[in-house]
């Protein structure tokens, strides 16, 4: 049986990661718990296979057994989390991957970087495909995370060229679903948790903003097929159905029920103003797409969200 690690394992969506390869693999968890919890894994800390290291990636990690699979999604995700402390986001990003890459090349490990949509930065392209690079502030504060995971990008590139490491490049676009942290401070969490509070649902600016939005299911398919396949990427996932920002409160209030009204906030500063992946390439080399539909999955998630 291959053994398979898993930084940032302890998240929304490396816990789903680790219950899709813990059928067929021995699973190392490595995640320092800032924004994952163990209660994300605690289903698994009993399986035989299962195993959960407490660990900053910024650290260099030895492990003595042999791995085969690197899947590197350490990195706060939401803003909120991610601007909290800018500089250890771009470490995450840049020490923490180069650390990853340095424990691939010893181990002769397949390592999957868990890149995201936000490379493309506010896109002047639409929709985005992988050859489009971009439109990012490098001196905003998304920065620490954008720029960050460009440079984590390029690190990737780079081992691969100068040292043969096997890398695979995947760009997430949104994805959401159960396990999300109510306090995580995504839009869909948010939307749900406020309108399942009754809570006024703030939307930033005037809504016209627009996101494509993948259920959970659908993403962790997607990156297990990229891992085990030829094509190093980097490859977009997600879906291409595009919301506006005021379409998806709309739904969320509709699908709960909610009494909740829409209240308008700032937009924070560079946030991008469309969002779709082109997934051309994932079709092509992954025999992949979404198949949930948004209100399925937005279903599936306020039931979770209620429980
Ligand atoms: P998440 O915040 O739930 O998960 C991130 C996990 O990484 C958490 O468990 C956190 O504790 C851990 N972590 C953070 N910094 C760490 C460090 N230095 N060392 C060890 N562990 C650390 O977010 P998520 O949505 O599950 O995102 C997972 C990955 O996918 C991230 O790399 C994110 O950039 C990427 N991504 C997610 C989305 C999305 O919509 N969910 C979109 C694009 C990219
Ligand atoms: N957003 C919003 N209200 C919220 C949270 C987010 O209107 O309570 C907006 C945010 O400004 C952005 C979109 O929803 O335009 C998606 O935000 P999220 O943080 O989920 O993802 P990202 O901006 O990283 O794509």
């Amino acid at each position: 049986m291959k053994t398979a690690l898993v930084t940032g394992g302890a998240g929304f969506l490396g816990s789903h990661l680790c219950d899709a390869l813990i059928k067929d693999h021995r699973v190392i968890c490595v995640d320092n718990l800032f924004t994952g919890s163990t209660k994300n894994v605690e289903h698994l800390l009993k399986h035989p296979q299962f195993k959960l290291i407490k660990h900053d990636i910024i650290q260099p990690l030895a492990i003595d057994e042999k791995i085969d699979f690197i899947y590197n999604l350490a990195c706060p995700a939401s803003p909120v989390h991610y601007q909290f402390n800018a500089i250890r986001t771009i470490k995450a990003n840049v020490l923490g991957t180069m650390n990853m890459l340095g424990l691939a090349k010893k181990h002769g490990a397949r390592i999957l970087q868990a890149s995201t949509s936000e490379v493309y930065g506010d896109p002047l392209e639409h929709p985005q495909k992988e050859t489009y690079r971009g439109n990012v502030n490098p001196i905003g504060i998304r920065a620490c995370y954008d720029e960050g995971k460009r440079c984590a990008e390029t690190l990737m590139f780079d081992y691969h060229r100068q040292n043969g490491v096997d890398i695979r490049v995947i760009r997430i676009f949104n994805t959401y679903g159960p396990r999300m942290a109510a306090n995580d401070g995504r839009v869909v969490s948010n939307f749900i948790v406020q309108a399942l509070k009754g809570e006024d649902i703030t939307i930033y600016g005037d809504g016209t903003q627009t996101r494509s939005f993948c259920y959970v299911s659908d993403l962790i398919d997607g990156i297990v097929k990229m891992m085990h396949q030829g094509y190093i990427g980097p490859v977009n996932l997600g879906n291409q159905e595009e919301y506006t920002v005021l379409e998806l409160a709309q739904k969320i209030i509709a699908l709960s029920g909610s009494k909740s009204k829409v209240v308008h906030k700032p937009l924070p500063l560079d946030d991008p103003t469309k969002r779709r992946p082109d997934i051309t390439l994932a079709k092509k080399h992954l025999g992949w797409k979404p198949t949930t539909q948004v209100d399925e999955g937005l279903k599936k998630t306020i039931v979770w969200f209620k429980e």
